[in-house]
């Protein structure tokens, strides 16, 4: 499958690691919108947050625990933004779920 984050997590496209189980893959982001911006992702190819169902949410909670030990671990205890990107209007440009973690600075809200 054509699916740059399936690369990633089959080792075929490099990455920076940050946690790898069965299920999950955090690695940073290439291009960072904050001092700390990393990329949580489930293993399984799941194209946006609008293909989430009853069959693949799991991976969904799962990704949420991740994100609360890494930001301990990180030193995140000022705070951090999740964002997950759902289709065209919603800026998304890799069609494999992501939630993008960013630290380390104030961020805007609302979002432009
Ligand atoms: P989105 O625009 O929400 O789909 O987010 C995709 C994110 O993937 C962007 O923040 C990109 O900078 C990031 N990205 C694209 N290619 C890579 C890569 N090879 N390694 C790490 N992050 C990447
Ligand atoms: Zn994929």
């Amino acid at each position: 499958m054509d699916c740059l984050f399936c690369k990633i997590v089959a080792g075929e496209v490099p990455s920076n690691k940050l946690y790898e189980d069965d299920d999950l893959l955090a690695f940073y982001d290439i291009d960072p919108q904050a001092p700390v911006h990393f990329l949580v992702i489930p293993k399984a190819h799941i194209p946006s947050p609008a293909q989430i169902d009853a069959q693949n949410c799991e991976v969904v909670g799962k990704a949420f625990c991740l994100i609360a030990k890494l930001a301990q671990e990180l030193h995140l205890e000022n705070g951090y933004r999740v964002v997950t990107n759902c289709g065209a209007d919603g800026g998304q440009t890799v069609g494999h779920l992501h939630f993008h973690v960013l630290a380390k600075r104030n961020l805007a809200w609302p979002p432009g």
